[in-house]
């Protein structure tokens, strides 16, 4: 890790993008590209990456759910088959009964295939093969070598990432409401579960000094 790339990250965001508190009393705007809402409120401008918020309150969700042992399942119309390479296959034995408590059934069809009958709530059929498999390539051959909380925490970001509303996609008011009073009531609001950040606040104070009313 350079220090080079630290530097840059930090000129790209306003300062005050890193404090920890956001809040309950925001009024969307409306999007940028239908990908980050625009919102206000007496504090100033915040924008939103709309992806990796509904990532963060799903990820928290699934999380509680998990530890709570009541992890939703969605039963699918029909078993989604997936084929396997030798090493997929023996972290599948390794996490089988981490998956099963993670919202997934999924049953050995013959040597080298599984058949995946429940998928977590809210991912969609066509997803259920690629979220599986970049859960076992994400873990690879050193399951054992993981914490519990370390694999569970994994699951869950990629169930989270799957399961969140898009980028490009158009929300209307109301959703977008609801997004951010339920990210407000997440215990780690400005921080997805990959650690990229989800707010960028300009203060009222930035807004005047670039108005040169300060
Ligand atoms: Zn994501």
């Amino acid at each position: 890790l350079g220090g080079t790339s630290a530097v840059v990250d930090t000129e790209a965001m306003p300062t005050s993008a890193v404090s920890p508190e956001f809040p309950m009393d925001l009024q969307p705007l409306g999007q940028i590209q239908e990908s980050f809402i625009v919102a206000t409120n007496p504090e100033g401008l915040w924008i939103i990456d709309q992806h990796v918020a509904h990532e963060r309150v799903l990820f928290e969700r699934h999380r509680r759910q998990r530890q709570e042992r009541k992890v939703e399942g969605q039963r699918l119309l029909l078993p989604n088959i997936v084929e396997l390479h030798p090493e997929q296959q023996v972290t599948f034995r390794d996490i089988a009964e981490e998956l099963a408590a993670s919202g997934f059934e999924v049953e050995l069809f013959g040597q080298r295939t599984v058949a995946v009958k429940t998928a977590p709530a809210g991912i969609a059929a066509p997803d259920v093969q690629r979220l599986l498999l970049e859960i076992l390539d994400g873990v690879g051959p050193e399951a054992s070598a993981l914490s519990l909380e370390t694999l569970q925490n994994r699951i869950s970001a990629s169930v989270a990432c799957h399961a969140a509303i898009k980028v490009n996609t158009a929300l209307d008011r109301s959703k977008m409401e609801w997004l951010l009073r339920e990210l407000s009531k997440t215990e780690c609001p400005m921080a997805c579960p990959h650690g990229r950040p989800i707010v960028l606040k300009y203060s009222l104070k930035e807004i005047q000094r670039a108005f040169k009313r300060i």
